[in-house]
Protein backbone atom coordinates (compact mmCIF):
# COMPACT_ATOMS: atom_id res chain seq x y z
CA UNK A 1 0.00 0.00 0.00
CA UNK A 2 0.98 3.20 -0.81
CA UNK A 3 1.28 6.29 1.58
CA UNK A 4 -0.32 9.30 0.71
CA UNK A 5 1.55 11.81 -1.32
CA UNK A 6 1.58 15.23 -1.79
CA UNK A 7 3.27 17.64 -4.35
CA UNK A 8 6.64 19.48 -4.06
CA UNK A 9 8.47 21.78 -6.35
CA UNK A 10 11.56 21.09 -7.64
CA UNK A 11 14.24 20.49 -10.95
CA UNK A 12 14.84 17.44 -12.39
CA UNK A 13 16.53 16.67 -16.10
CA UNK A 14 15.04 14.66 -18.43
CA UNK A 15 17.72 12.82 -19.96
CA UNK A 16 21.26 13.05 -20.59
CA UNK A 17 21.32 15.26 -22.72
CA UNK A 18 18.46 17.62 -21.34
CA UNK A 19 19.42 20.81 -18.74
CA UNK A 20 17.86 20.89 -15.37
CA UNK A 21 14.26 22.45 -15.13
CA UNK A 22 11.60 23.54 -12.86
CA UNK A 23 8.57 20.64 -12.41
CA UNK A 24 6.76 18.88 -9.50
CA UNK A 25 7.45 15.87 -8.12
CA UNK A 26 5.41 13.30 -5.76
CA UNK A 27 6.88 13.34 -1.82
CA UNK A 28 5.09 11.11 0.43
CA UNK A 29 3.25 12.49 3.47
CA UNK A 30 5.88 11.43 6.81
CA UNK A 31 5.11 7.07 7.93
CA UNK A 32 5.37 6.66 11.50
CA UNK A 33 9.24 7.46 11.43
CA UNK A 34 10.23 10.15 8.99
CA UNK A 35 10.91 13.49 9.50
CA UNK A 36 9.76 16.07 6.95
CA UNK A 37 12.16 18.96 6.25
CA UNK A 38 11.63 22.02 3.82
CA UNK A 39 15.28 22.46 2.68
CA UNK A 40 16.93 26.06 3.06
CA UNK A 41 20.05 25.28 0.90
CA UNK A 42 20.94 22.32 -1.01
CA UNK A 43 24.93 21.90 -2.35
CA UNK A 44 26.27 21.23 -5.95
CA UNK A 45 28.63 18.12 -5.93
CA UNK A 46 30.31 17.12 -8.95
CA UNK A 47 28.34 13.66 -8.66
CA UNK A 48 24.74 15.17 -9.15
CA UNK A 49 26.62 16.54 -12.48
CA UNK A 50 27.92 13.04 -13.56
CA UNK A 51 24.72 11.23 -12.70
CA UNK A 52 22.55 14.13 -14.32
CA UNK A 53 24.94 13.74 -17.46
CA UNK A 54 24.99 9.40 -17.38
CA UNK A 55 28.65 9.70 -17.30
CA UNK A 56 28.59 6.53 -14.35
CA UNK A 57 26.71 4.80 -16.83
CA UNK A 58 28.31 1.41 -16.41
CA UNK A 59 27.79 1.43 -12.47
CA UNK A 60 25.24 3.59 -11.52
CA UNK A 61 23.16 4.22 -14.82
CA UNK A 62 20.70 7.20 -14.45
CA UNK A 63 16.99 6.54 -14.51
CA UNK A 64 15.42 9.90 -15.85
CA UNK A 65 13.83 12.08 -14.92
CA UNK A 66 16.36 12.65 -12.24
CA UNK A 67 16.20 15.36 -9.29
CA UNK A 68 20.10 15.51 -8.25
CA UNK A 69 21.52 17.24 -4.67
CA UNK A 70 22.65 15.32 -1.62
CA UNK A 71 23.99 18.18 0.22
CA UNK A 72 20.66 18.94 2.01
CA UNK A 73 20.07 21.44 4.78
CA UNK A 74 16.68 22.29 6.42
CA UNK A 75 13.74 22.71 9.07
CA UNK A 76 11.80 20.42 10.64
CA UNK A 77 8.54 20.57 9.21
CA UNK A 78 6.55 17.96 10.59
CA UNK A 79 7.61 14.42 12.15
CA UNK A 80 5.87 10.90 12.19
CA UNK A 81 4.17 9.67 15.19
CA UNK A 82 7.19 7.34 16.69
CA UNK A 83 10.22 9.79 15.88
CA UNK A 84 11.77 10.60 18.97
CA UNK A 85 15.17 12.78 17.48
CA UNK A 86 13.92 15.88 15.83
CA UNK A 87 10.35 18.02 16.08
CA UNK A 88 9.21 20.93 14.05
CA UNK A 89 11.83 24.01 13.78
CA UNK A 90 14.89 21.65 14.20
CA UNK A 91 17.43 22.54 11.55
CA UNK A 92 18.68 19.13 10.30
CA UNK A 93 20.46 18.17 7.38
CA UNK A 94 20.10 14.98 5.15
CA UNK A 95 23.21 14.05 2.58
CA UNK A 96 23.98 11.22 0.29
CA UNK A 97 22.06 7.94 1.60
CA UNK A 98 17.94 8.11 2.83
CA UNK A 99 17.89 4.43 3.89
CA UNK A 100 19.99 1.08 3.79
CA UNK A 101 19.07 -2.57 5.89
CA UNK A 102 19.73 -1.78 9.41
CA UNK A 103 20.49 -5.25 9.42
CA UNK A 104 23.52 -6.39 7.85
CA UNK A 105 27.70 -6.28 9.31
CA UNK A 106 28.10 -3.19 7.65
CA UNK A 107 25.10 -1.59 8.94
CA UNK A 108 25.73 -2.95 12.04
CA UNK A 109 29.64 -1.70 12.32
CA UNK A 110 28.03 1.78 11.21
CA UNK A 111 28.82 1.71 7.70
CA UNK A 112 25.54 2.11 6.37
CA UNK A 113 27.08 3.84 3.52
CA UNK A 114 28.75 -0.08 1.84
CA UNK A 115 25.26 -1.63 2.95
CA UNK A 116 24.02 -3.52 -0.10
CA UNK A 117 21.08 -2.33 0.21
CA UNK A 118 21.62 1.02 0.85
CA UNK A 119 19.38 3.61 -0.84
CA UNK A 120 20.52 6.98 -2.28
CA UNK A 121 19.35 10.15 -1.80
CA UNK A 122 18.18 9.96 -5.62
CA UNK A 123 18.49 7.71 -8.52
CA UNK A 124 17.94 4.82 -5.64
CA UNK A 125 15.18 2.35 -6.12
CA UNK A 126 11.89 4.63 -3.91
CA UNK A 127 10.77 1.31 -1.41
CA UNK A 128 7.91 3.71 -0.69
CA UNK A 129 7.02 5.64 -3.78
CA UNK A 130 8.07 3.32 -6.52
CA UNK A 131 9.96 4.57 -9.28
CA UNK A 132 12.90 6.59 -7.94
CA UNK A 133 14.30 8.77 -4.96
CA UNK A 134 14.41 12.63 -5.70
CA UNK A 135 17.02 14.36 -4.36
CA UNK A 136 17.39 18.05 -2.71
CA UNK A 137 16.85 20.28 -5.68
CA UNK A 138 13.36 20.17 -4.02
CA UNK A 139 11.52 22.13 -1.64
CA UNK A 140 11.35 20.00 0.94
CA UNK A 141 12.14 16.07 1.64
CA UNK A 142 10.65 13.00 3.65
CA UNK A 143 13.43 10.76 5.47
CA UNK A 144 13.19 8.21 8.12
CA UNK A 145 14.63 9.95 11.27
CA UNK A 146 18.22 7.48 11.12
CA UNK A 147 19.14 9.65 7.68
CA UNK A 148 18.56 13.16 9.31
CA UNK A 149 21.76 14.69 10.94
CA UNK A 150 21.74 17.75 13.73
CA UNK A 151 23.33 20.65 12.18
CA UNK A 152 25.36 22.59 15.15
CA UNK A 153 23.41 25.93 15.82
CA UNK A 154 26.65 27.90 15.34
CA UNK A 155 27.19 26.85 11.67
CA UNK A 156 25.12 28.83 8.71
CA UNK A 157 22.97 26.38 6.80
CA UNK A 158 24.10 27.80 3.69
CA UNK A 159 27.94 26.83 4.27
CA UNK A 160 27.22 23.54 6.43
CA UNK A 161 25.05 22.37 3.39
CA UNK A 162 28.01 21.29 1.45
CA UNK A 163 29.48 19.24 4.85
CA UNK A 164 26.82 16.71 4.02
CA UNK A 165 28.84 14.80 1.26
CA UNK A 166 31.93 17.22 0.48
CA UNK A 167 32.54 17.11 4.02
CA UNK A 168 31.97 13.75 5.44
CA UNK A 169 34.21 11.78 2.59
CA UNK A 170 37.31 13.77 3.01
CA UNK A 171 36.91 13.41 7.04
CA UNK A 172 36.05 9.51 6.82
CA UNK A 173 39.67 8.40 4.90
CA UNK A 174 41.25 11.25 7.05
CA UNK A 175 40.51 10.07 9.70
CA UNK A 176 40.66 6.06 9.09
CA UNK A 177 44.40 6.75 7.47
CA UNK A 178 45.27 8.26 10.60
CA UNK A 179 46.07 11.95 9.17
CA UNK A 180 46.92 14.03 12.18
CA UNK A 181 50.29 15.67 13.69
CA UNK A 182 53.48 15.22 12.07
CA UNK A 183 52.14 13.73 9.10
CA UNK A 184 52.89 15.14 5.55
CA UNK A 185 49.07 14.81 3.41
CA UNK A 186 48.52 15.83 -0.27
CA UNK A 187 45.42 16.76 -1.52
CA UNK A 188 44.64 16.80 -4.98
CA UNK A 189 42.29 19.02 -6.85
CA UNK A 190 40.86 21.76 -5.14
CA UNK A 191 37.37 21.73 -5.79
CA UNK A 192 34.15 21.05 -3.08
CA UNK A 193 36.33 18.09 -1.93
CA UNK A 194 39.79 19.40 -1.74
CA UNK A 195 38.95 22.56 -0.16
CA UNK A 196 37.08 20.57 2.70
CA UNK A 197 40.17 18.42 2.90
CA UNK A 198 42.95 21.19 3.22
CA UNK A 199 40.54 22.44 6.23
CA UNK A 200 40.26 18.92 7.88
CA UNK A 201 43.96 18.26 7.35
CA UNK A 202 44.60 21.29 8.43
CA UNK A 203 42.47 21.09 12.04
CA UNK A 204 43.97 17.45 12.43
CA UNK A 205 47.52 19.46 12.42
CA UNK A 206 49.05 17.66 9.52
CA UNK A 207 51.59 19.42 7.18
CA UNK A 208 49.52 19.64 3.79
CA UNK A 209 50.51 20.30 0.37
CA UNK A 210 47.82 21.09 -2.30
CA UNK A 211 48.25 19.98 -5.68
CA UNK A 212 46.31 21.99 -8.55
CA UNK A 213 45.99 22.20 -11.95
CA UNK A 214 45.00 26.13 -11.41
CA UNK A 215 47.97 28.51 -10.31
CA UNK A 216 44.98 31.21 -9.55
CA UNK A 217 44.12 29.52 -6.75
CA UNK A 218 47.37 29.19 -4.89
CA UNK A 219 46.65 31.91 -2.46
CA UNK A 220 43.33 30.29 -2.04
CA UNK A 221 44.32 27.19 -0.94
CA UNK A 222 47.03 29.25 1.27
CA UNK A 223 44.23 30.72 2.76
CA UNK A 224 42.31 27.84 3.26
CA UNK A 225 45.38 26.07 5.17
CA UNK A 226 48.05 24.77 2.85
CA UNK A 227 51.52 24.76 3.96
CA UNK A 228 52.36 24.36 0.36
CA UNK A 229 51.04 24.53 -2.51
CA UNK A 230 52.62 22.54 -6.19
CA UNK A 231 51.02 23.07 -9.60
CA UNK A 232 50.62 19.83 -10.51
CA UNK A 233 51.36 20.62 -14.23
CA UNK A 234 55.06 21.21 -13.43
CA UNK A 235 57.27 18.26 -13.07
CA UNK A 236 60.11 19.83 -11.71
CA UNK A 237 57.94 20.95 -8.32
CA UNK A 238 56.21 17.41 -8.77
CA UNK A 239 59.89 15.84 -8.47
CA UNK A 240 61.24 17.95 -5.24
CA UNK A 241 58.11 16.10 -3.35
CA UNK A 242 58.79 12.65 -4.75
CA UNK A 243 58.36 9.61 -1.88
CA UNK A 244 57.93 11.99 0.80
CA UNK A 245 53.99 11.66 1.63
CA UNK A 246 52.50 9.83 4.06
CA UNK A 247 48.89 10.46 2.72
CA UNK A 248 47.30 11.44 -0.46
CA UNK A 249 43.66 12.33 -1.06
CA UNK A 250 42.54 12.27 -4.31
CA UNK A 251 39.59 14.43 -5.28
CA UNK A 252 39.99 14.87 -9.05
CA UNK A 253 36.17 14.87 -11.31
CA UNK A 254 38.18 13.94 -14.08
CA UNK A 255 40.80 11.81 -15.88
CA UNK A 256 44.12 12.57 -14.66
CA UNK A 257 47.45 10.46 -14.12
CA UNK A 258 47.17 9.39 -10.61
CA UNK A 259 50.90 7.57 -10.71
CA UNK A 260 52.32 10.51 -10.94
CA UNK A 261 50.93 10.99 -7.57
CA UNK A 262 51.57 7.44 -6.41
CA UNK A 263 55.46 8.10 -7.18
CA UNK A 264 55.08 11.18 -4.33
CA UNK A 265 54.08 8.36 -1.25
CA UNK A 266 56.84 7.36 1.10
CA UNK A 267 57.36 3.99 2.30
CA UNK A 268 53.64 2.46 3.22
CA UNK A 269 51.87 5.77 2.02
CA UNK A 270 48.38 5.23 0.62
CA UNK A 271 46.75 7.01 -1.88
CA UNK A 272 42.59 6.91 -1.38
CA UNK A 273 40.66 8.12 -4.10
CA UNK A 274 37.37 10.22 -3.38
CA UNK A 275 37.04 11.50 -6.91
CA UNK A 276 35.57 9.31 -9.48
CA UNK A 277 36.39 9.75 -12.94
CA UNK A 278 34.41 7.85 -15.57
CA UNK A 279 37.27 6.37 -17.63
CA UNK A 280 39.23 3.53 -15.52
CA UNK A 281 42.54 4.06 -14.01
CA UNK A 282 46.29 2.81 -14.96
CA UNK A 283 48.49 1.89 -12.25
CA UNK A 284 51.88 0.50 -12.68
CA UNK A 285 52.73 -2.60 -10.44
CA UNK A 286 55.74 -1.06 -9.41
CA UNK A 287 54.65 2.08 -8.36
CA UNK A 288 52.69 0.14 -5.84
CA UNK A 289 55.63 -2.58 -4.99
CA UNK A 290 58.49 -0.31 -3.86
CA UNK A 291 57.87 1.11 -0.65
CA UNK A 292 54.85 -1.20 -0.22
CA UNK A 293 52.41 1.32 -1.07
CA UNK A 294 49.00 1.23 -1.17
CA UNK A 295 46.27 2.53 -3.02
CA UNK A 296 42.57 2.66 -1.77
CA UNK A 297 38.97 4.05 -2.38
CA UNK A 298 36.23 5.98 0.26
CA UNK A 299 32.84 6.51 -0.18
CA UNK A 300 31.21 9.30 1.93
CA UNK A 301 31.09 8.14 5.61
CA UNK A 302 28.17 6.27 8.21
CA UNK A 303 25.43 8.06 10.10
CA UNK A 304 27.49 8.03 13.11
CA UNK A 305 30.71 9.53 11.56
CA UNK A 306 28.76 12.10 10.07
CA UNK A 307 27.20 13.73 13.20
CA UNK A 308 30.84 13.48 14.59
CA UNK A 309 32.23 15.21 11.81
CA UNK A 310 29.13 18.19 11.93
CA UNK A 311 29.64 18.22 15.70
CA UNK A 312 33.69 18.36 15.07
CA UNK A 313 32.88 21.82 12.28
CA UNK A 314 30.33 23.28 15.14
CA UNK A 315 33.26 22.82 17.61
CA UNK A 316 36.26 24.43 14.96
CA UNK A 317 33.55 27.07 13.20
CA UNK A 318 34.58 24.76 10.11
CA UNK A 319 32.24 24.93 6.90
CA UNK A 320 32.56 25.38 3.58
CA UNK A 321 33.36 28.32 1.43
CA UNK A 322 30.14 28.54 -0.77
CA UNK A 323 28.56 30.83 -3.86
CA UNK A 324 25.02 31.34 -2.41
CA UNK A 325 23.07 30.66 -6.06
CA UNK A 326 19.35 30.74 -7.01
CA UNK A 327 18.35 27.41 -8.87
CA UNK A 328 17.79 29.44 -11.71
CA UNK A 329 21.48 29.20 -12.04
CA UNK A 330 22.05 25.67 -11.76
CA UNK A 331 22.78 25.26 -15.57
CA UNK A 332 25.48 27.78 -15.51
CA UNK A 333 27.05 26.89 -12.51
CA UNK A 334 27.77 23.06 -14.22
CA UNK A 335 29.04 24.65 -16.99
CA UNK A 336 31.56 26.57 -14.14
CA UNK A 337 32.39 22.88 -12.55
CA UNK A 338 33.28 21.55 -15.71
CA UNK A 339 35.94 24.20 -15.60
CA UNK A 340 37.05 23.96 -12.23
CA UNK A 341 35.50 27.45 -11.93
CA UNK A 342 34.00 27.15 -8.05
CA UNK A 343 35.74 28.83 -5.06
CA UNK A 344 35.10 26.55 -3.67
CA UNK A 345 31.23 25.18 -3.51
CA UNK A 346 27.89 26.10 -5.05
CA UNK A 347 25.11 26.24 -2.60
CA UNK A 348 21.81 26.41 -4.11
CA UNK A 349 18.85 28.97 -1.69
CA UNK A 350 15.87 27.05 -1.94
CA UNK A 351 13.85 30.40 -1.75
CA UNK A 352 14.48 30.56 -5.16
CA UNK A 353 12.22 28.22 -5.93
CA UNK A 354 9.28 29.91 -4.73
CA UNK A 355 9.04 31.95 -7.88
CA UNK A 356 8.73 28.71 -10.15
P1 LIG B 1 34.72 19.81 -8.20
O1 LIG B 1 34.27 20.80 -7.19
O2 LIG B 1 34.33 19.99 -9.61
O3 LIG B 1 36.31 19.72 -8.06
C1 LIG B 1 37.10 18.89 -8.85
C2 LIG B 1 38.50 19.49 -8.97
O4 LIG B 1 39.31 18.58 -9.70
C3 LIG B 1 38.57 20.78 -9.76
O5 LIG B 1 38.27 21.92 -9.04
C4 LIG B 1 40.03 20.78 -10.23
O6 LIG B 1 40.87 21.25 -9.18
C5 LIG B 1 40.32 19.31 -10.42
N1 LIG B 1 40.22 18.94 -11.85
C6 LIG B 1 39.15 19.07 -12.65
N2 LIG B 1 39.44 18.63 -13.89
C7 LIG B 1 40.72 18.20 -13.84
C8 LIG B 1 41.59 17.61 -14.80
N3 LIG B 1 41.21 17.39 -16.07
N4 LIG B 1 42.86 17.27 -14.41
C9 LIG B 1 43.26 17.50 -13.14
N5 LIG B 1 42.48 18.07 -12.20
C10 LIG B 1 41.23 18.41 -12.55
O7 LIG B 1 34.23 18.34 -7.80
P2 LIG B 1 33.83 17.76 -6.36
O8 LIG B 1 32.39 17.98 -6.14
O9 LIG B 1 34.82 18.17 -5.37
O10 LIG B 1 33.97 16.19 -6.65
C11 LIG B 1 35.23 15.64 -7.00
C12 LIG B 1 35.05 14.18 -7.39
O11 LIG B 1 34.69 13.42 -6.22
C13 LIG B 1 33.92 13.91 -8.39
O12 LIG B 1 34.35 12.90 -9.28
C14 LIG B 1 32.79 13.42 -7.52
O13 LIG B 1 31.87 12.63 -8.20
C15 LIG B 1 33.56 12.62 -6.51
N6 LIG B 1 32.83 12.37 -5.24
C16 LIG B 1 33.06 11.18 -4.63
C17 LIG B 1 32.47 10.91 -3.41
C18 LIG B 1 32.77 9.64 -2.70
O14 LIG B 1 32.00 9.26 -1.81
N7 LIG B 1 33.87 8.97 -3.01
C19 LIG B 1 31.62 11.86 -2.83
C20 LIG B 1 31.43 13.07 -3.49
C21 LIG B 1 32.06 13.32 -4.69
P3 LIG B 1 42.13 22.22 -9.50
O15 LIG B 1 41.54 23.42 -10.18
O16 LIG B 1 42.68 22.50 -8.16
O17 LIG B 1 43.07 21.42 -10.35
ZN1 LIG C 1 28.43 14.46 -3.37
Amino acid sequence: MHPTTYNAKAYSAASETSPLASTKIDRREPTERDVQIEILFCGICHSDLHSVRNEWSEFMPTVYPIVPGHEIVGRVTKVGSAVTKYKPGDVVAVGCMVDSDRTCPQCKAGFEQYCPNMILTFNSPDQHLGGRTYGGYSESIVVDEHFVLRVPSNLKPDAAAPLLCAGITTYSPMRHWGVGKGKKVGVVGLGGLGHMAVKFAHAFGAHVVVFTTSPNKKEDALRLGADEVVISRNAGEMQKHAGSFDFILDAVSADHDINAYINLLGRDGNLTLVGAPAEPLRVPAFSLIMRRRSLAGSAIGGITETQEMLDFCGEHNLTADVEVIPIQKVNEAYERLLKSDVKYRFSIDMASLKSE
